[in-house]
């Protein structure tokens, strides 16, 4: 269903979003060796999340996440995010891949210009290397659309996905072109990857996804979101814009609040992520109705209220 519903061929499941970006990194690494002359290095960005092993930390682009352990798995380049230049420059013999969110989520729901992810897959082709999307956080609807890439209008050579996949149930992909597929056999495995519990769940999920108006749901329900964050700024000195895509979305603070919000919130009834010091994460579940959304928004209007006051 993943392959049927995606521009990718080939699939293999594991457990978790890291455990999906590892594989990712394993095959971009094995096809680098086989197609760049042993080059195995991938460019990554700034602000970046792509989870907690070892590999992974490695790979995002966030130092408290990777520096408390150690030394880095070595092969990782790092540019900011929605800067062609920097990957231009960064771009060597060595590199293999180049491997980003189409919208950073942890690093504080950060938005590239239009034709950013259009410019790096162009980059890609024309250097003869990969593009690693990582979709964890923005495929299965979040965006509105069942892929973010779906909305750039590009196409990855590998895909991660993993969180709501199976909708709770715990289970990662990693998906490749053919092209990209490069494990044979023994390359790579998984105890519990594929397993007839997540793989059932995760084909339901996809069915209420493609057939239960969830797509649409989230697309309109994320539209309201956003139409009602940004009205915020006309009433609070503390809110100073709003960005997102679909239902992921960020409230931008003019100070760093965020923690306070949050915390507030939270007592309120409301679960926001205070991901950067001055923004606030919401990810609302697809199935989210037009009424929670107002009461939702009508939690943190109050909160602002009292903390603007004192
Ligand atoms: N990649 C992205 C973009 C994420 O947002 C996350 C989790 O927040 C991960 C990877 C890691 O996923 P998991 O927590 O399932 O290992």
């Amino acid at each position: 269903m993943l392959i049927a519903n995606s521009v990718l061929d080939r699939v293999f499941f594991c457990n978790s979003g890291a455990e999906a970006n590892e594989a990712a990194i394993k095959l971009a690494r094995k096809w680098g060796i086989q197609n760049r002359d042993g080059g195995y290095e991938i460019i990554s960005t700034n602000n970046s999340f792509h989870g907690r092993t070892l590999a992974t930390v490695s790979a995002t682009g966030t130092a408290a996440y990777r520096e408390p352990f150690g030394p880095p798995t070595p092969g990782f380049v790092f540019v900011d995010y929605d800067n062609m230049e920097q990957i231009r420059e960064a771009t060597t013999p060595q590199t293999a891949a180049i491997m980003l969110e189409p919208v950073q989520g942890e690093g504080g729901v950060n938005v590239p210009t239009s034709d950013y992810l259009q410019q790096v897959r162009v980059w890609c082709d024309e250097q003869g290397i990969l593009l690693i999307l990582d979709e964890i956080q923005t495929g299965m609807g979040r965006s509105g659309m069942l892929w973010a890439y779906e909305q750039a209008g590009i196409e990855p050579d590998i895909m991660t996905s993993a969180k709501g996949l199976a909708g709770g149930v715990p289970i990662g992909a990693v998906l490749a072109k053919e092209h990209a597929s490069v494990f044979v056999p023994g390359d790579h495995g998984s105890t519990f990857g594929g397993n007839p519990l997540a793989t059932a769940a995760g084909a339901h999920v996809m069915r209420r996804l493609l057939e239960g108006g969830v797509l649409a749901n989230a697309k309109a329900r994320g539209a309201q979101l956003q139409q009602r964050l940004a009205g915020l700024q006309d009433r609070h000195v503390l809110v100073s814009g709003e960005r997102g895509i679909g239902l992921l979305r960020g409230l931008e603070l003019s100070s760093d609040v965020a923690v306070d919000v949050a915390n507030a919130a939270r007592e309120a009834g409301l679960l926001v992520n205070p991901v950067r010091p001055d923004l606030l994460r919401f990810m609302p579940p697809l199935t989210v109705a037009a009424a929670e959304i107002d009461q939702a928004v009508a939690i943190v209007e109050e909160v602002l209220d009292s903390i603007e006051q004192n």
